[in-house]
């Protein structure tokens, strides 16, 4: 299979690869050589439309066809995937700039895991009955839902791309997705993976584009009948106030503010190492990420000595090179945005315990976008800096007393994402994890992802839940039907 990069990437609509309508392209660059990789699609509601109408065409067919029969196809997509791991992982390294041995362990295989996890689950969905004595019997209809539309961000390009698309295609619906416009690269050769597949045209429609054109194009579209969304909060409410005056079934993940509880009686070793995963992996910018770190009050003096000295010892280089273990920040304006965040820190009285700055590297990274990864202590819960959002390499360090504070303190924010827990005592870990308002909690593990548990966040980091049965629960319409005996 033929998966080169074209220096003009092309929409993926009714089965063919072809160009904007108005032949316009954004450029797409390489964060750790600041050079322009490739350009994509600035694609507009005309392509849109004709995204919608190659979904309309193909789903009368799909929605009918034999789950084994689209189990295959889906399947036949993870193999490709899993065959081409090295191509997939080198673009999305190129594209994001993560390390590459990240794009190979975690990124590219998760793509073709959701493939092959919804390919397996379409077979075993089934719905329910509910019987009225000897009168009469309820049964419940899953239908697709028709025409559904995938919104997803930068951070895990194919990864989070393809946690969207499997389960509305296994579910019988037709697709129109767009990826970010930052991250295009590895969602094109997904294209060209799923012709490769016998994918029928049409079930699957990539238009490549920016948010407010593209991507609103799609959410205001009368046809598309559901919206499944990933990525910031401020997109989120934008979508969700004109998805929701049209009555579309809606999915919001959005940002976190992720707190680790770090309790005294923790294992010191694991935790200590979990947390310079769970705070720094990808550049800190997983929405799972924690960024704030709660740490009893008699071991903070410790905990804080280790983990700055451990932080130190991250090394940051071209994401083509195994040892580096933090690679490029995603964009120019994302480092910008991170770098001001740093900056908010230092007005509003934090410390920086280490990094805060910009890193300048030789050679072929001369011109990437680097951030040492940096450490702030000295800030109180209501900073800007602990209740705002940063996605990146930054992370706060504040000292609790009690259980109580703890958790007080772990809900500050407006966020509940994710919260991890770290410590000995079982019951206290329990009750933490009943009180802290989080869609997903972590004890004494972090990212450890069963894809049958339900993945999703409470206040401001959204609406539903992805994973599992609920995705196929969510791309599904349900009707009851009762009969009387
Ligand atoms: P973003 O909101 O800027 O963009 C996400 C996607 O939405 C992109 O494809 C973008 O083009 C599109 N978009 C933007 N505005 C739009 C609009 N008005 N209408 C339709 N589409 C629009 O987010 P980002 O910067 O790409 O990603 C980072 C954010 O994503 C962070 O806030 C992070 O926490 C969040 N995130 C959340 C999860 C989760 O599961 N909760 C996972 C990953 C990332």
């Amino acid at each position: 299979m033929n998966l080169t990069i074209p220096y003009h990437l092309e929409n993926y609509i009714g089965g063919e690869l072809i160009a904007p309508i108005n032949n316009q392209y954004l450029d797409s660059i390489n964060p750790a050589t600041g050079e322009i990789f490739t350009q994509v699609p600035d694609s507009q509601e005309a392509d849109v439309d004709a995204a919608v109408l190659a979904a309309q065409q193909a789903f009368p067919s799909w929605s009918v066809m034999p789950v084994e029969e689209r189990f295959k196809i889906l399947n036949r997509i993870a193999e490709l995937i899993d065959e081409n791991l090295e191509v997939l992982a080198l673009a999305e390294t190129n594209d994001n700039g993560k390390p590459l041995w990240l794009s190979k362990r975690m990124d590219i295989p998760r793509a073709s895991s959701n493939f092959r996890f919804f390919a397996t689950g379409i077979m075993h969905f089934a719905t329910e009955s509910h019987s009225m004595e000897d009168k009469a019997i309820n049964y419940t209809l899953r239908q697709p839902i028709g025409i559904v539309g995938c919104i997803s961000p930068w951070n895990l390009p194919l990864y989070l791309f393809t946690w969207k698309i499997a389960p509305a295609i296994a579910a019988g619906n037709c697709v129109v997705a767009k990826p970010s416009e930052v991250t295009p690269v590895t969602s094109y050769l997904l294209s060209k993976i799923c012709l490769e597949a016998g994918l029928p045209n049409g079930v699957l429609n990539i238009v490549h584009g920016n948010g407010p054109n593209c991507g609103e194009a799609i959410v205001k579209h009368r046809s598309i009948k559901a919206i499944s969304f990933t990525g910031s909060t401020r997109a989120g409410e934008r979508i969700a106030s004109i998805a929701a005056p049209l009555f579309k079934k809606l999915s919001l993940e959005l940002g976190g503010k992720n707190p680790a509880i770090i309790f005294a009686d923790c294992d010191h070793e694991k935790m200590m190492r979990e947390t310079i995963r769970s705070s720094f992996t990808n550049q800190g910018q997983i929405c799972l990420c924690t960024s704030r770190l709660l740490i009893e009050e008699n071991i903070y003096e410790k905990f804080k000595a280790a983990f700055v000295e451990q932080v130190k010892a991250l090394s940051i280089g071209d994401p083509l090179n195994d040892s580096s273990r933090q690679g490029a920040i995603v964009s120019k304006v994302h480092f910008d945005k991170v770098m001001a965040c740093i900056e908010t820190a230092k007005q509003e009285g934090g410390t920086i315990l280490c990094g805060g700055h910009a890193v300048k590297l030789d050679g072929r990274c001369a011109d990437g976008y680097f951030i040492q990864p940096t450490v702030i202590e000295g800030l109180g819960p209501s900073s800007t800096t602990n209740m705002e959002e940063i996605f990146g390499p930054v992370v706060t360090l504040q000292s609790f007393k009690t259980e109580e504070e703890a958790l007080a303190l772990a809900n500050a924010t407006n966020y509940g994402l994710a919260a991890t827990i770290w410590t000995q005592d079982i019951s206290k870990a329990n009750r933490t994890a009943a009180k802290v308002q989080t869609g997903i909690v972590w004890i004494n593990c972090w990212l450890l992802r069963d894809l049958r548990t339900p993945f999703g966040g409470v206040k401001n980091s959204g609406v539903g839940r992805e994973g599992g049965w609920e995705a196929l629960k969510f791309f599904t319409e349900v009707k009851n039907v009762c009969v009387e005996f």
